[in-house]
């Protein structure tokens, strides 16, 4: 895992100078963004309602996790951004790690739902060494259409 998983570190970087965490979400909040992603993007899930749940983790502990279905966030994973991370590996595989198809699919969460720049975001990525698949790819793999934002999801 750790050859395949090579961007991880680099990745982690970039998220932590150009994705900051914005806003703490409550519980019902995380659940609800969660619940309106599965609808948003069920061409992914071949139209059904995709699967994934979320799950707030009580004890203290440095990583929020999934597993392809659910997503164990910690108390201060509770923000879009760990969210969208987290959903990413849903959507992609969690066996896909860090790769160029899970830098691809976070690309378009972030630039549909939180207004990120596609071009500037990508810029920022070529800086960090960051291969990535195209987000305008991704955002017709999930069906993400019109126009959305945070608000639409919480
Ligand atoms: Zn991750």
């Amino acid at each position: 895992m750790s050859r395949r998983d090579s961007q991880k570190q680099k990745l982690y970087d970039w998220e932590h100078k150009h994705l900051k965490k914005s806003k703490k979400l409550s519980k019902e909040e995380c659940e609800s963004m969660v619940r309106t992603l599965n609808r948003h993007t069920k061409r992914l899930w071949r139209g059904k309602i995709g699967p994934v749940s979320v799950n707030i983790l009580k004890r203290y502990g440095r990583n929020s996790w999934t597993d392809g279905r659910e997503i164990s966030l910690r108390t201060w994973g509770m923000t879009p951004e760990v969210i969208f991370h987290e959903y990413a590996h849903c959507c992609v595989g969690v066996s896909r790690g860090h790769g160029k198809e899970f830098v691809g699919c976070l690309l378009a969460l972030v630039t549909h739902y939180l207004g990120k720049d596609r071009i500037l975001m990508a810029k920022t990525l070529n800086e960090h060494n960051i291969d990535f698949e195209s987000s305008e790819t991704w955002r017709k793999k999930l069906g993400l259409n019109g126009r959305h934002s945070l608000r639409n999801l919480i």
